[in-house]
């Protein structure tokens, strides 16, 4: 755990987030700044700065966080619809928390290509 990073406090439980899903290995959150309907932040519970550090040695964590993804989707009823899956890293992507998030958009049209 980082101490000054909101998301491994919000792991920890120091900060409340509305939970969609958690295991062991990450946790499912409600963004608090939604971009549509749905709108869930899966991160480890292990502090990773951003996908840019994700490495061959992360593909369980990888796989955990992907099938966290398609869990929520199907909670949400969004999986036959559609959903988009989200990584961004550093500044030009607009990346404002380090540690390492996939943002889970469902609910309505998403746009192609995104701005
Ligand atoms: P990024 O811009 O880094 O890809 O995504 C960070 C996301 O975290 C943003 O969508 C932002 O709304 C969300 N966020 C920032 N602070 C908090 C918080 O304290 N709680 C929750 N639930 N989401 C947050
Ligand atoms: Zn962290």
């Amino acid at each position: 755990m980082a101490e000054s990073c909101l998301f491994c406090r919000i792991v920890g439980g120091e900060i409340p987030a509305r939970i969609a899903f958690q295991d062991e290995a990450v946790v499912a959150f409600h963004d608090l700044n939604p971009q549509a309907p749905t709108h869930v932040l899966v991160v480890p519970r292990q502090h990773i700065p951003s996908a840019d550090a994700i490495g061959p040695e992360h593909g369980p964590l990888l796989a955990a966080m992907l099938g966290a993804a398609q869990r929520v989707a199907r909670q949400v009823g969004a999986h036959e619809r559609g959903y988009r899956l989200v990584f961004n890293h550093g500044p030009a992507a607009g990346q404002s928390v380090d540690h390492v998030h996939l943002h889970v958009l469902a609910g309505r049209k998403l746009d192609w290509p995104p701005g």
